[in-house]
């Protein structure tokens, strides 16, 4: 069902475009291909295979080596992190603790965000600020 629906991301290109997001955000420098396969813990062939998928779908260019994301692609980034501390908001809210919800809306963010603007997630949350790790949720252009 998941699979016609080009919008969806797979887990390991979510882990990928987010890895490329926070070293873009960390050194405010393009990552090169290597950074990327640390950062995941993959070798550099499958980094540059998730690189290739991400690039067709248009969330990430590679302009002369150096790998960057593109205007949908930063909005994608933004709005999955959002998406996922909201849900960590809501799993520790549940009881969980902070590592668990972590690790739980880490599996299911991207999935949740592909259906449902973080707007929408945040509102019914009552409109938090910060993950429960302290972490700013991306709200105002990360929205709808
Ligand atoms: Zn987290």
């Amino acid at each position: 069902m998941m699979k016609g629906d080009p919008k969806i991301l797979t887990k390991k290109e979510r882990d990928c475009l987010l890895a490329i997001y926070r070293d873009l955000e960390s050194s405010g420098l393009p990552p090169r291909l290597t950074d990327v396969a640390r950062a995941m813990g993959v070798r550099p062939p499958t980094a540059l295979e998730l690189i290739r998928r991400l690039m067709e779908r248009g969330v990430v260019e590679r302009r002369r080596g150096l790998i960057a994301l593109s205007e949908s692609g930063r909005r994608e980034a933004l709005n999955i992190l959002a998406v996922h501390r909201a849900l960590e908001v809501f799993f520790v809210g549940c009881g969980m603790s902070a590592d668990e919800a972590c690790s739980l809306a880490g599996q299911i963010d991207y999935i949740v965000e592909s259906r449902l603007p973080p707007g929408n997630l945040l509102e019914a949350l009552g409109n938090p600020t910060q993950c429960p790790h302290g972490y700013p949720i991306p709200g105002g252009s990360a929205r709808g």
